[in-house]
This record gives C-alpha cells, structure tokens and sequence, in this order.
C-alpha cells in the first residue's frame, strides 16, 4: 500500500453469467444472467453486513437486484453489550436485533459459507447436513473476526470467548455455578483447595472485552452476594492479564490509567506485560512463572479476521482482506469486503511514519460506515448513484465498568465517572439499530436500578458448545491450504 490515495477504479464492469457449478444434489442457485436481475450476496449480518444490505435496499430501486444474506442466525448481534449479557444486566434476546424485520427485500439463508470459489463465483454455505450453493454477481465479505488464541497450550479447550451469545449466556451460568459449588465446600484442605480454584478468575486482555467484563462482573457479584451462605462477592479473586503495558489502550493513556486505578481499588490483580504460559483444566501459569489455580479463563486477548478470508489466495494484510479504498477487492471483478474482515486503508488518518496509510481500526464504528459505504458502492456499479471512497474520522469509544464508572472520549474529549457512564448508555441506545430492541435495554436498565438483579441460573448452554472452536466455528474452515481456492 502507498502513502497516496489511491485512484479510484472508474467503473466496475459486470461479471458475465456463469455456467451452473454443481452442488452436492448436483444443483445450483444460480446468479443473474438471462433475464434476471444481478444478484449480491453478502456473507455475515453483522454491523457490516447489516448496513450493508440497509444501504442496497435504500439505493436500489425495487426489481434492480435480488439481495441475498447469508448468517449463521436470524439475528443481528450488538456485541458492544455483551458484557452486560454475561453479567446479567441485560438480557440476551434483548441485543438480538430481527435481521428479518428491517432487511424486508432480503431473502435470509440460514448457514455459514465454508467456501468462496472465485473462478466460478459461487459459495458453499452449510447448515448442519444440508449444503447449497449460490452463485453470486457481486460477493460482499464482512464475516467479522474470531478470537485470537496464539499457539498457548491449553487455551483453545479450557479459556472462554465473549464474542457470542452462547459465550455470553455460559459465562454467567459458569460463574454463578462456580459460586455455588465453592460455597457447598466442605473445610477441609482439599475443599478449601477446591474452594480458592473456584473463586478465582482470570481475564486474559485488557481492551474492551476483558475490562468490561471484569469491571462489570465485580459489580454484579457484589450486587448479588446474599444468594450464598459462606460466600461474599470479596471472597472472588479477579485477575486481569495483558500483555500491553497499559489497560484500554484504545482510549488512550489517561482514561486507561483512570480504568486501571477503578479496577486496582475494586481490588482487582491486574499485572501488565504478562501473558499466559499455560491452561489446564486446573488453573493458567502465567509468562511472569506464577500459577493460578482458577476453573474460569476468559479469553479476550483480540481478534483476527474469520479465517474464510484468509483462504481465498487473495493478499491478506495481517489476516484481513487487502481492499481498496472503494472497499472493492482488487482484482476480482465483483468482489467487496469491508469490517474486521477487510484491511481497508484509513484515508482519514493520513500516512504515517512510514509514509503508509494505517487500516482501519476493527471496531463496530468502522464496519457499520464501511457497511454503509459499500451498499452504496455497488449500487453505483449497478448504475444506481455516485460511487464514493471510504474515509471515516474515529468518534471515539466507550467502556462502562459497571456502578456509575465508565470511561469515555466522545471527539476527543476525555470523560469518566457518570458523565461518561451516561454517555455510554446513550450511544449504546443510539447505535443499537432497532426502537424495539432499545427499549427493552433501556428497560433493563432501569429495572436493573429499581428492582432487585437476576440471579438465576438458566444451564442452557452446554460447556462443549461454549469453548472457543464450537462457540465461534472455527474448526469448520479447515486446514487453510485445503481450501484455498484460485483467482
Ligand atoms: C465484547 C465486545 C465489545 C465490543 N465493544 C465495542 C465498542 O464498544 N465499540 C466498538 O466500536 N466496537 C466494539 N466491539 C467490536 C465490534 O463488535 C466489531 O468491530 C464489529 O462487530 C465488527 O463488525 P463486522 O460486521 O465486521 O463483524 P460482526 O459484527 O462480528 O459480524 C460478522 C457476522 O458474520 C457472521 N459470520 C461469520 N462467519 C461466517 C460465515 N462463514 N458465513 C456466514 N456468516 C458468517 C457472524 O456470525 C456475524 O453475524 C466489541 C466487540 C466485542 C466482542
């Protein structure tokens, strides 16, 4: 990538109709061609997909093309709030945002795209037995990212993800039950042992997903302790690791020293420039040679791009699809990519050190706009407006640490406290992207305010479905050179 902007490409020509590949059933859904409208498909309905398709349905004209969206689910997930799901704050369905509802001219496929063929323009989309092809004029890849796990022994079988509904809704039973059994120990060394493993939990990650979750599960705990008889919310031993020298580093130096000094006085271990050695099923050691004894490790050590794109033999900038500033994928007519799946150039950051244009951040800001940017675009190509290039300066983040403690910098500006706790919750009521759905969190809010926390133990999720392979469906991509598939 160069320092420059990049010219954009003048127009984008239309595939030609492709001969029908052969599915399993030796059928395909086939793409436009001979009478019918072009058809677009885009691979994941999250903040990228989701705007994705608002914005086609905004600039296409009725008929002009057939809209097609595959996702494992029938929902949207804001996962901004998945903290608050894994502390009982808000409840599940509530972040669960219709893709059905807003997305009217959509025709929904439930499954996940295990292979993208280029040559042919087709993809392969799986759900449980059933298997299907679709071709595809224009492909939009915004399947997200995964978390990341490096090459730790023990890791992918005994940490936890927060990127999901199910990791979420397991993390809450997992530590109300690990409550319970450490408060049924008998005092004997071996149930004090046992006792001190279960009240421990370790975060690995200090950016939003670890901090939140620890800042706002102490609080919850805290809320609820009376449910044990020999157990207090002070008897849990939390312990966030990072790597990084700093907490939030996202938000800067000194909104991450407020969060780290709201964590150190909750009590908090928090031990930077540290990793994890090792997991097992009976504690982590850590890379500073301390062991811990903990039945709870929860992984929010970042993210990588969905393996899917890394697969396609396309150039990959540290795992995300390299597109242009259009979000078009060079080289491949058709072909678009935007979100933490694609490495799209920061046209609003301008060149740095280097003289190279940084990517955009993997944030939900950036995937709905590139979302929003990319309908819009291949709109254009479909002789339907003006084409435009991506260029979004950040707003800035937020984190609510639970209680009245947030940090936040709205353009800039640094906030903490409940100023910055109110502003959270009003961007999080702003960008949830449904009234229906923003009522209800905003009712759990105030619920959370006036009546007594939930408590209870729901047991639905299964701890097999819950480890980070099953819960974000990783193993289903395969051994990378298998399916790498040729331009
Ligand atoms: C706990 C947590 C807190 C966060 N907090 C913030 C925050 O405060 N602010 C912020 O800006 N960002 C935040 N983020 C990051 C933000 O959620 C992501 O940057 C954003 O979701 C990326 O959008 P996306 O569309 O690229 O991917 P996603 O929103 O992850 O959507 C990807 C979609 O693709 C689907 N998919 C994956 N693989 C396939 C496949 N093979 N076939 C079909 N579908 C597939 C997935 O199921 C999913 O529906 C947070 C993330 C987490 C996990």
């Amino acid at each position: 990538m160069t320092g420059t902007t990049p010219r954009r490409r003048p127009s984008l020509r239309l595939p030609r109709p492709r001969r029908a590949a052969e599915g399993r059933d030796g059928e395909v859904d086939p793409a436009g061609g001979a009478g019918r409208p072009p058809r677009v498909v885009v691979v994941g309905g999250g903040f990228a997909g989701f705007y994705a398709l608002r914005s086609l349905q905004r600039h296409l004209p009725r008929g002009r093309a057939e809209l097609l969206l595959v996702n494992p689910n029938d929902y949207f997930l804001y996962s901004p709030l998945l903290p608050e799901v894994a502390t009982g704050v808000v409840e599940a369905r509530h972040i669960a945002v219709s893709l059905r509802r807003p997305l009217r001219r959509v025709r929904l496929v439930l499954g996940r795209v295990q292979d993208v063929d280029l040559p042919e323009r087709t993809i392969t989309v799986r759900r449980g037995d059933l298997e299907q092809r679709f071709g595809w004029d224009h492909l939009v890849l915004t399947p997200g990212s995964i978390t990341r796990q490096f090459e730790i022994p023990g890791v992918p079988e005994h940490a936890r993800g927060l990127k999901t509904l199910v990791e979420a809704v397991y993390l809450r039973d997992h530590l109300l039950e690990q409550l319970d059994l450490a408060d049924a120990q008998p005092d004997t060394t071996e149930g004090r042992a046992a006792r001190a493993a279960m009240l421990t939990v370790v975060a690995v990650g200090a950016g939003y997903t670890g901090t939140e979750f620890v800042a706002q599960a102490h609080r919850w705990l805290t809320r609820i302790e009376r449910r044990w008889d020999h157990t207090r919310a002070r008897d849990v031993r939390w312990v966030l690791v990072d790597v990084a020298p700093a907490v939030l580093p996202e938000l800067g130096p000194q909104l991450g020293d407020h969060a780290l000094g709201v964590l150190r006085r909750r009590g908090v271990d928090v031990r930077l420039n540290t990793s994890v050695r090792s997991a097992d099923d009976s504690g982590v050691v850590l890379t500073d040679g301390t062991s811990i004894a903990t039945r709870t490790l929860v992984w929010g050590a970042g993210v990588v791009a969905s393996p899917l794109v890394g697969g396609l033999g396309l150039p990959t900038r540290r795992g995300r699809l390299v597109t242009d500033p259009d979000l078009s994928v060079p080289g491949v007519e058709g072909l678009w990519a935007a979100g933490d799946a694609a490495a799209v150039p920061d046209l609003a950051a301008g060149p740095g050190d280097d003289g190279e244009l940084p990517d955009t951040q993997p944030t939900a800001q950036h995937a709905q706009r590139q979302g929003t940017a990319v309908g819009r675009n291949i709109a254009a190509a479909l002789g339907f407006g003006t084409a435009r290039e991506y260029r979004h300066r950040d707003l800035g983040l937020v984190a609510d640490l639970g209680g009245f403690d947030a940090v936040a910098r709205p353009l800039g500006i640094r906030l903490t406290g409940p100023v910055a706790k109110l502003v959270t919750r009003g961007y999080h009521l702003l960008v949830l992207p449904s009234v229906s759905n923003r009522v209800r969190v905003a009712l759990d809010w105030a619920f959370q305010t006036l009546l007594p926390p939930d408590e209870t133990q729901l047991s639905v999720v299964r701890e097999e479905d819950a480890r980070l392979a099953s819960a974000q469906a990783t193993a289903i991509y395969g051994p990378g050179e298998e399916r790498r598939s040729a331009v």
